[in-house]
């Protein structure tokens, strides 16, 4: 706990040190060798007269390539004074929820910045990434690959810290209803039980298979434009030899909210922006893939209520916000993971094990998320359509015209699946004998399992109902 304290109070009397130091120098462009200076300054616990008296030990802070990340900020609209005002003037606040590497992460009071402390080859690491990566950026802002808006060194009593700023993809105030941490792989991709018990868990790849085992629908402008962000981002990751990455996502349930609302004012609402704050530009998951101020026709544009987030629904038609951003991109292909592989292939299905070579790991990434998590909403029939049936002959041609419909979508969508020779009955029975392969589970739908029917006799006529796919059969009549 006491060393949790310290850290905030060095990084906010560092951070505050060397953006007020970088007031003074003149605006001028970003130069190559600006990504591999690092300022060094030395804050005394009785000050100096550099910098103010502190109640923390003696500590020195860096700060790397300040000129490069301050162009970096200014490319996604951050003041100086913002960024001053929201990481060293209001308490930083510790997340309870760290992923299994043991960093430290904190977040600024209102919400916009997440600071996590990253090993010595991490920050090597985005050291050597940021000029190909920003040059990245600069091409195209529409991104969810993480935003680094600093990485700075505490040295104290012999001991390094350092730290990343970047952007922070779930908001506090909105609350999600579930948040997954998703690879697109299956193996041993389940949160444990530990996980679980926390008032807001990370669920990953397996849960999110059992609990939405429909997806998560939009519209298809939406889709379209998320599934190309999405694939420029993987392509970028793959030519840095990134892997391992994950997509965090955060779902907001609309219809909880309403019925939640009086109940929980702001328990966990971060303080009132400051008035007149400038808004952070591409911070926000629509913003990331729909890019600033835009409205394509179908797109839903960016309002306060929707806090950034991107519409969607769930197969039982539910407004949901989603949150989004790929996270944990820091951990570059090297020797270690290539032996942590090459040992677990042995042992288990290549295919699944989640350290693999970073173009497999990108094109299973993308496939997992368009086949799996995000699906385009026509593909959900929200409402049902009747068909009118004069006769039990017809309903039933009806009946069948719809389910051999539906289930060609279920096969167009799992033929990726077969390899050559397969055929869609032995998936049902692959993934039964598959320890490997959980991903295969949903099984192979039978005439009435692929679609739900639903039939109602009234004033003489039979009427046939689609409605969702995948879904149990309910097929009845009233009358007979
Ligand atoms: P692991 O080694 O398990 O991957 P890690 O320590 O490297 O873990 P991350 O995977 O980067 O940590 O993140 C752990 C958790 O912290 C995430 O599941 C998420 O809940 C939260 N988190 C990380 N980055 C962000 C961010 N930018 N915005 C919001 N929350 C974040």
């Amino acid at each position: 706990q006491t060393a949790s304290s310290a850290i905030k109070g060095a990084i906010q009397l560092g951070i505050g040190y060397t953006v007020g130091n970088l007031t003074s120098k003149p605006d001028r462009d970003v130069l190559m060798q600006d990504f591999y200076v690092v300022e060094s300054v030395f804050l005394p616990s009785e000050g100096s007269n550099l910098t103010p008296a502190h109640h923390y030990p003696d500590f020195r802070f860096k700060t790397y390539a300040p000129l490069a990340f301050r162009y970096f900020r200014e490319l996604f609209g951050i003041k100086p004074d913002d960024y001053l005002y929201s990481l060293c003037n209001e308490p930083l606040i510790e997340l309870s929820n760290p992923g299994a590497s043991g960093s430290l992460f904190f977040v600024t009071s209102d919400d916009e910045f997440i600071i996590k402390t990253v090993q010595h080859k991490e920050a090597e690491f985005l050291q050597k990434l940021l000029p190909g990566y920003y040059m990245n950026l600069n091409q195209n802002p529409r991104t969810l690959l993480p935003k680094f808006y600093g990485l700075y060194c505490m040295q104290s009593g012999g001991i390094n810290i350092r730290i990343v700023v970047m952007n922070n993809v779930l908001p506090r105030s909105m609350r999600m209803h579930f948040t997954y941490d998703l690879k697109g792989s299956t193996y041993k991709r389940r949160a444990s039980r530990k996980e679980r018990e926390k008032s807001n868990p990370t669920f990953k790849d397996l849960d999110f298979l059992q609990d939405m085992h429909e997806g998560l629908y939009f519209d298809t402008e939406t889709y379209n434009a998320l599934m190309k962000t999405l694939q420029r981002d993987c392509r970028v990751l793959e030519s840095f030899k990134i892997m391992d990455y994950s997509l965090l996502l955060g779902i907001h349930i609309l219809d909880h909210c309403l019925k939640e609302k009086e109940e929980d004012t702001a328990q966990n609402a971060p303080d009132a922006k400051r008035p007149g704050m400038q808004k952070v530009l591409y911070s926000t998951a629509m913003e990331s893939i729909q890019g600033p101020g835009k409205s394509g026709d179908g797109i839903i544009t960016e309002n306060p209520d929707t806090m950034g987030g991107i519409p969607a629904k769930s197969h039982r038609g539910e407004k949901l916000l989603l949150f989004m951003g790929i996270i944990d991109i820091l951990q570059s292909y090297r020797l270690m993971k290539k032996l942590e592989h090459s040992w677990k292939a042995l042992v288990y299905d290549g295919d699944t094990v989640s350290v693999h070579r970073p173009s497999f790991y990108a094109d299973r990434f993308l496939k997992f998320m368009n086949s799996r998590v995000f699906k385009k909403i026509q593909a959900l029939k929200a409402s049902p359509s009747k068909k009118r049936c004069n006769s039990i002959v017809a309903l039933k041609a009806t009946s069948q015209e719809i389910v051999s419909s539906i289930s060609q979508e279920w096969k167009d969508e799992k033929r990726d699946l077969l390899t050559e020779g397969q055929s869609f009955s032995s998936l049902d029975e692959e993934a039964l004998g598959s320890r490997h392969r959980p991903d295969l589970v949903p099984s192979t739908p039978s005439l009435f399992e692929a679609a739900s029917l639903t039939t109602t006799i009234s004033s003489s006529s039979l009427y046939v109902n689609e409605q969702y796919p995948h879904d149990r059969t309910t097929l009845y009549s009233n009358r007979e």
